[in-house]
Protein backbone atom coordinates (compact mmCIF):
# COMPACT_ATOMS: atom_id res chain seq x y z
CA UNK A 1 0.00 0.00 0.00
CA UNK A 2 1.59 3.59 -0.57
CA UNK A 3 1.68 6.09 1.34
CA UNK A 4 0.32 9.14 -0.26
CA UNK A 5 1.49 12.04 1.18
CA UNK A 6 -0.43 15.42 1.89
CA UNK A 7 1.22 18.68 0.04
CA UNK A 8 0.54 22.07 0.57
CA UNK A 9 1.02 25.00 -1.85
CA UNK A 10 3.32 27.77 -0.32
CA UNK A 11 3.43 31.52 -1.73
CA UNK A 12 6.34 33.09 -1.77
CA UNK A 13 7.29 37.26 -2.98
CA UNK A 14 10.19 37.18 -4.36
CA UNK A 15 12.01 40.89 -4.74
CA UNK A 16 14.45 41.85 -7.11
CA UNK A 17 15.60 45.19 -5.45
CA UNK A 18 17.47 45.84 -8.91
CA UNK A 19 14.40 46.50 -10.76
CA UNK A 20 12.17 48.64 -8.18
CA UNK A 21 12.30 52.18 -9.48
CA UNK A 22 10.60 53.76 -5.89
CA UNK A 23 7.08 54.39 -7.60
CA UNK A 24 5.51 53.06 -3.80
CA UNK A 25 2.67 51.86 -5.99
CA UNK A 26 3.01 48.13 -3.51
CA UNK A 27 2.57 50.99 -0.27
CA UNK A 28 -0.45 52.68 -1.79
CA UNK A 29 -2.59 49.52 -2.68
CA UNK A 30 -1.36 47.37 0.50
CA UNK A 31 -2.59 50.36 2.48
CA UNK A 32 -6.08 50.88 0.32
CA UNK A 33 -7.09 47.07 0.81
CA UNK A 34 -6.16 46.98 4.80
CA UNK A 35 -7.95 50.19 5.16
CA UNK A 36 -11.04 50.12 6.96
CA UNK A 37 -14.03 50.42 5.25
CA UNK A 38 -11.77 48.41 2.25
CA UNK A 39 -10.04 50.69 -0.25
CA UNK A 40 -11.79 54.09 1.39
CA UNK A 41 -8.41 55.59 1.90
CA UNK A 42 -4.59 55.25 1.26
CA UNK A 43 -1.99 55.91 4.16
CA UNK A 44 1.47 53.94 3.05
CA UNK A 45 2.55 54.34 6.64
CA UNK A 46 -0.47 51.26 6.94
CA UNK A 47 1.01 48.99 4.27
CA UNK A 48 2.50 45.79 5.02
CA UNK A 49 5.31 46.45 2.48
CA UNK A 50 7.39 49.54 2.27
CA UNK A 51 10.07 50.54 0.25
CA UNK A 52 13.25 51.94 1.88
CA UNK A 53 13.98 55.26 -0.70
CA UNK A 54 17.25 57.11 -1.06
CA UNK A 55 16.62 58.85 -4.88
CA UNK A 56 19.86 60.41 -4.77
CA UNK A 57 21.79 57.16 -4.18
CA UNK A 58 19.57 55.23 -6.78
CA UNK A 59 18.52 53.14 -3.51
CA UNK A 60 15.37 51.67 -3.37
CA UNK A 61 14.31 48.08 -1.77
CA UNK A 62 11.09 46.93 -0.72
CA UNK A 63 10.47 45.39 2.64
CA UNK A 64 7.85 43.17 3.65
CA UNK A 65 6.43 43.36 7.07
CA UNK A 66 7.22 39.74 8.91
CA UNK A 67 7.02 38.17 13.11
CA UNK A 68 7.32 41.75 15.57
CA UNK A 69 10.23 42.06 17.52
CA UNK A 70 9.56 42.38 21.27
CA UNK A 71 12.77 43.92 21.51
CA UNK A 72 15.43 46.07 20.13
CA UNK A 73 18.50 43.76 18.24
CA UNK A 74 21.63 45.01 19.69
CA UNK A 75 23.14 44.80 16.27
CA UNK A 76 23.69 47.91 14.51
CA UNK A 77 25.79 46.77 11.05
CA UNK A 78 26.08 48.81 8.06
CA UNK A 79 26.05 46.93 4.93
CA UNK A 80 27.76 47.69 1.71
CA UNK A 81 26.26 46.09 -1.35
CA UNK A 82 27.84 47.15 -4.42
CA UNK A 83 28.90 50.36 -3.59
CA UNK A 84 25.78 51.29 -1.49
CA UNK A 85 25.50 51.55 1.99
CA UNK A 86 22.65 50.25 3.66
CA UNK A 87 22.03 50.32 7.54
CA UNK A 88 21.06 46.30 8.95
CA UNK A 89 17.60 48.18 10.29
CA UNK A 90 16.89 48.61 6.38
CA UNK A 91 16.66 44.80 5.69
CA UNK A 92 14.72 43.78 8.81
CA UNK A 93 10.93 42.95 8.26
CA UNK A 94 9.90 43.67 12.19
CA UNK A 95 7.63 45.78 14.06
CA UNK A 96 10.14 46.99 16.97
CA UNK A 97 10.25 49.32 19.80
CA UNK A 98 13.50 51.62 17.87
CA UNK A 99 11.09 52.62 14.86
CA UNK A 100 7.53 53.39 13.74
CA UNK A 101 7.73 50.93 10.95
CA UNK A 102 5.38 48.46 10.53
CA UNK A 103 3.28 49.86 13.08
CA UNK A 104 -1.04 50.75 13.10
CA UNK A 105 -0.46 54.45 12.98
CA UNK A 106 -3.57 54.92 15.35
CA UNK A 107 -2.72 51.76 17.68
CA UNK A 108 0.42 50.98 17.23
CA UNK A 109 -0.10 47.34 16.69
CA UNK A 110 2.67 45.75 14.61
CA UNK A 111 1.43 45.12 10.99
CA UNK A 112 2.20 41.87 9.06
CA UNK A 113 1.43 40.70 5.44
CA UNK A 114 -1.12 38.31 5.01
CA UNK A 115 -0.18 37.57 1.26
CA UNK A 116 -4.10 39.50 0.81
CA UNK A 117 -5.65 36.88 2.04
CA UNK A 118 -9.14 36.40 0.26
CA UNK A 119 -7.40 37.65 -2.97
CA UNK A 120 -5.49 35.02 -6.05
CA UNK A 121 -2.96 37.13 -6.18
CA UNK A 122 -1.39 39.84 -3.21
CA UNK A 123 -2.05 43.21 -4.83
CA UNK A 124 1.80 44.28 -4.20
CA UNK A 125 2.70 41.79 -6.83
CA UNK A 126 -0.55 43.31 -9.17
CA UNK A 127 0.33 46.69 -8.89
CA UNK A 128 4.24 46.60 -9.49
CA UNK A 129 4.38 47.18 -12.99
CA UNK A 130 8.37 46.22 -13.46
CA UNK A 131 8.35 42.85 -11.79
CA UNK A 132 10.79 44.29 -9.10
CA UNK A 133 7.59 42.05 -6.92
CA UNK A 134 6.44 38.60 -8.35
CA UNK A 135 4.67 35.56 -6.87
CA UNK A 136 6.24 32.40 -6.32
CA UNK A 137 4.86 28.88 -5.35
CA UNK A 138 5.50 25.57 -4.11
CA UNK A 139 4.63 22.94 -3.12
CA UNK A 140 5.41 21.54 0.74
CA UNK A 141 4.72 18.32 2.62
CA UNK A 142 1.67 19.36 4.66
CA UNK A 143 2.37 18.99 8.30
CA UNK A 144 0.03 16.30 9.93
CA UNK A 145 -3.41 17.71 11.03
CA UNK A 146 -3.28 17.99 14.65
CA UNK A 147 -5.69 15.24 16.84
CA UNK A 148 -9.01 16.60 18.07
CA UNK A 149 -8.26 15.13 21.16
CA UNK A 150 -4.91 17.28 21.38
CA UNK A 151 -6.44 20.27 20.71
CA UNK A 152 -9.48 19.84 23.42
CA UNK A 153 -6.88 18.69 25.88
CA UNK A 154 -4.74 22.12 24.89
CA UNK A 155 -8.24 24.10 25.53
CA UNK A 156 -8.75 22.17 28.49
CA UNK A 157 -5.09 23.14 30.18
CA UNK A 158 -5.91 27.07 28.96
CA UNK A 159 -9.06 27.09 30.42
CA UNK A 160 -7.65 25.64 33.86
CA UNK A 161 -5.05 28.29 33.83
CA UNK A 162 -6.93 31.72 32.47
CA UNK A 163 -10.38 30.28 34.13
CA UNK A 164 -13.45 29.76 31.20
CA UNK A 165 -14.59 33.09 31.39
CA UNK A 166 -11.25 34.90 30.12
CA UNK A 167 -11.06 32.19 27.50
CA UNK A 168 -15.22 33.13 26.60
CA UNK A 169 -14.39 36.53 26.75
CA UNK A 170 -11.24 35.92 23.91
CA UNK A 171 -12.58 33.69 21.70
CA UNK A 172 -15.97 36.24 21.53
CA UNK A 173 -13.10 38.86 20.67
CA UNK A 174 -11.64 37.04 18.20
CA UNK A 175 -15.00 35.86 16.40
CA UNK A 176 -16.10 39.92 16.31
CA UNK A 177 -12.37 40.58 14.43
CA UNK A 178 -13.22 37.90 11.65
S1 LIG B 1 5.46 48.85 -6.96
FE1 LIG B 1 7.33 47.74 -7.53
S2 LIG B 1 8.64 49.30 -8.50
FE2 LIG B 1 7.05 50.40 -7.35
S3 LIG B 1 7.99 50.75 -5.32
FE3 LIG B 1 6.82 48.87 -5.16
S4 LIG B 1 8.34 47.25 -5.58
FE4 LIG B 1 9.21 49.17 -6.32
S1 LIG C 1 0.90 40.67 -0.23
FE1 LIG C 1 -0.87 41.99 0.22
S2 LIG C 1 -0.73 42.26 2.46
FE2 LIG C 1 1.29 41.59 1.78
S3 LIG C 1 2.41 43.46 1.39
FE3 LIG C 1 1.53 42.80 -0.58
S4 LIG C 1 -0.38 43.96 -0.72
FE4 LIG C 1 0.26 44.02 1.43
Amino acid sequence: MTDAKQTKTVKTIKINADLCNGCRACEVVCSAFHAEPKYSSNNPARSRVRVIRDPLRDLYVPVYAGEPAGAECAGRDKYIIDGKEYDECAFCRAACPSRDLFKEPDSGLPLRCDMCEGEDEPLCVKWCITDALTLEEREEEAEEQEEPEELEFGLESLANKFGWEKMQDALARMAQRE
